[in-house]
């Protein structure tokens, strides 16, 4: 039986991972570039098309590649665009999108890392049939994408859903946003990791700090009995579930979707959010909200994404879209 799959393209920093992605969430053909070695958007679409030419060869003829789809960090879903993407080789408002259609001949969807995550778990995850959901990333940074009355928000600039510049502290931690104290620099990864060097700084062990990388490492402290690795985890909840709670009051989800690095701790994160969110969530949301983490294989989550953006975009009455049916 002739197969149809969509191209899918996981942008980073530093690489990207393509892959075809099948209806059946079968990932095959998988491939990676080092974003750096791409000094022009235009030599990056290069190799994208050269890999295409190359995946055909081997599909049989009845096999159909009916879309691209692209996940970036700033991607603008509006207008296709990468929208001063803080760190790839390529500067300012890149129309990837076009370029890459205007490459390859087929039509390219492309979306910021959180909204193609929530797009992911919609298609594929712990989403699935859901009309109201939020999706929060816990990476370097807060990402967020609300998905309300079965349509993603992307507001009047395609840059709605910044659940992660939120002040929940005035006069709080500077973020790179400019602000002070947004959700980002608490809740974040990175926010987690500062929280446990103050509280490793208060306690005077910071010449333990050597041994502490990442969330993974405090997490086997914290499972350890590390009290300190314990109270980040706490502190981090507090904030988050105060964040979590607040997003509520604009979509009235009925579900919350955590990925991201942070999501790995499990249960040390999850049992203390859950108390701290239903503590703050408005009375008539109590008892109606779950949150849970992301089931998607980590690695292959942001492809799957970028796979349903695609998928997602024929169920619209997209006229772009149909003569590849
Ligand atoms: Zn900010």
């Amino acid at each position: 039986m002739p197969g149809v799959f969509v191209a899918a393209i996981d942008l980073g920093g530093t690489k990207a991972a393509l892959a075809l992605v099948g209806k059946d969430k079968s990932i095959t053909h998988r491939q990676v570039l080092h974003t750096s070695d791409y000094l022009r958007p235009e030599d990056f679409v290069q190799a994208i098309s050269a890999w295409l030419g190359s995946v055909q060869k081997e599909l049989s003829p009845l096999d159909r590649i009916v879309g691209v789809g692209v996940g970036a960090p700033s991607g603008n879903r509006l207008h296709g665009t990468l929208d001063y993407a803080p760190n790839m080789p390529w500067e300012g408002v890149v129309p990837l999108a076009t370029l890459l259609h205007e490459k390859t001949g087929l039509p390219c969807v492309l979306d910021n890392d959180a909204n193609v995550a929530a797009y992911g778990e919609w298609e594929f995850g712990a989403a699935r049939e859901m009309d109201d959901f939020i999706v929060i990333t816990l990476g370097t940074g807060l990402g967020s994408a609300f998905i309300c009355n079965g349509r993603m928000l992307y507001g009047h600039q395609g840059l709605a859903g910044e659940a992660g510049h939120m002040v929940i502290v005035p006069g709080g931690r500077p973020c790179k946003c400019g602000r002070q104290g947004c959700a980002e620099t608490y809740c974040s990864a990175t926010g987690f990791m500062m929280t446990f060097r103050e509280l490793m700084q208060e306690a005077g062990r910071e010449q333990e700090l050597v041994h502490y990388f990442d969330p993974k490492a405090v997490e086997a402290a914290a499972k350890m009995g590390d009290t300190i690795a314990r109270e980040s985890f706490q502190k981090t909840a507090e904030w988050l579930g105060l964040t979590l709670a607040n997003c509520c009051v604009f979509s009235n989800p009925r579900l919350i979707v955590l990925t991201g690095g942070l999501a790995g701790a499990g249960k040390l994160l999850l049992q203390p959010l859950q108390e701290v969110f239903e503590r703050n969530l408005l009375r008539s949301y109590k008892g109606h909200v779950s949150l849970t983490f992301s089931a998607l294989p980590g690695q292959d989550a942001a492809l799957l994404g970028a796979a349903s953006l695609v998928w997602r975009s024929f169920s619209s009455a997209n006229p772009e879209f149909h003569e590849f049916l």
